[in-house]
């Protein structure tokens, strides 16, 4: 097995999508990015937890935090109503699924299975902040599944697919489960199969869309390309009269193109590295900013310059969150009086968002029409 496939579960609702896909990023290496980095660790800590009831060295505070919440469903399971049965329990379980479409394999987080229960359990760590990932109907969950059903070949009826992703805020909570039938897991195999041939075909169409954010070939590729100037000729400015349904489909574009203009840098910036800056640039040192040599706190600066050294520091008081990091369980409802919510104002978030829209009041709405109104008198 190699560490990765050209049709695995992490980007398969990608190449399911958008078939091209593959073939464009054929010989792209995925850029490995400081949140990947962060990421992979935090995955190496949580299986070292699971193997022997401990972190490895040098493990944050915070990545700890996170992957306990993860470890800590697991344990909970184990202990659980379904729990009370014998269990097996496999972390990070390589598999597979040659049998089914040559070249597709993959590791899940972790599986258990219990056999009184005809019950497998899979699960899949996300640690990251940025997008709140929904687990039902979900092709990446539903690969390690189908890959943790057939390389185990136990008898099993029902599959739950989980999701622990504890940095960041989703209405269901950090832990989100969905069940189905192994039969209807199998029937996914037959999709699996069917996306994997279209990937095949030389000439696979290449569909822009949100998934593009995650394609190694964003930075060279033609359609998203098009996408973006096609996009570009749309201007909204308040004096013209505007279409809103095309201004709410722009809108939903946007985060694609912005991680299209990143692949794009990166990918220039990469190959100037490596010797071929794009025609027009070259490579040139950043900006030097100014700081203190390794040397230099506040008590050299006090002698230096002959001041009290209290001048050349500020006391801060640090943030709730961090706070909370200090105290000790007993004293978390005291924190509780001592801290507000404030939202610093209002964004725009599509209509599936799950957060509650922002009723405008009377007296702002009014504002609006009353500047409209100014303006035709004008
Ligand atoms: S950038 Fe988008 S359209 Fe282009 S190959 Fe990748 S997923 Fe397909």
């Amino acid at each position: 097995m190699t560490a990765h496939s050209a049709i695995g579960a992490s980007s398969m609702y990608r190449w399911s999508v958008c078939p091209g896909s593959v073939r464009m990023s054929a010989g792209i290496p995925n850029q490995s990015s400081a949140y990947a980095e962060e990421g992979t660790a935090a995955h190496e800590a949580a299986a070292h937890y699971l193997n022997r009831g401990e972190f490895p060295p040098g493990v944050d505070a915070e990545t700890a935090e996170a992957v306990m919440v993860y470890v800590n469903t697991i344990f909970e399971d184990e202990r659980s109503a379904y729990g009370k049965s014998s269990y097996e329990r496999l972390v990070e379980h390589g598999f597979d699924l040659a049998k089914i479409y040559p070249g597709a394999f993959g590791t899940a987080d972790c599986v258990i299975y219990y056999p009184a229960l005809k019950l497998l359990r899979v699960y899949d760590y996300k640690h990251g902040a940025g997008i709140p990932v929904e687990v039902a109907g979900n092709s990446q969950l539903k690969y390690y599944g189908l890959g943790a059903l057939v390389s185990l070949g136990y008898l099993v009826n029902t599959v739950e697919l989980i999701i622990v992703q504890p940095r960041c805020y989703h209405a269901d909570g950090p832990v989100r489960r969905w069940q189905l039938s192994a039969l209807e897991l199998l029937d996914f195999a037959a999709d699996l199969v069917d996306f994997a041939k279209r990937t095949e075909d030389p000439n696979a169409p290449l569909i822009p869309g949100e998934h593009c954010r995650f394609c190694p070939a964003a930075g060279v590729c033609s359609a998203v390309h098009e996408k973006a100037l096609t996009l570009a000729k749309e201007e909204f400015r308040p004096e013209f009269s505007y279409d809103p349904i095309k201004l709410g489909q722009v809108l939903h574009w946007l985060p694609t193109l912005e991680a299209w203009v990143k692949s794009v840098r990166e990918f220039a910036y990469q190959e100037a590295m490596r010797g071929h800056a794009p025609q027009g640039w070259k490579l040139v040192k950043k900006r030097a900013t100014r700081k203190w040599a390794s040397n230099v706190n506040e008590d050299l600066l006090a002698e230096t310059f002959k001041k009290d050294s209290s001048k050349f520091s500020e006391r801060k008081l640090l943030s709730p969150a961090q706070v909370e990091k200090l105290l000790e369980k007993a004293d978390l409802p005291k924190l509780s009086d001592l801290v507000i919510s404030e939202s610093s104002g209002a964004t725009l978030a599509p209509e599936e968002d799950k957060r509650e829209a922002v009723r405008l009041d009377a007296k702002s709405e009014f504002k609006v029409i009353d500047a409209e109104f100014e303006a035709l008198i004008d």
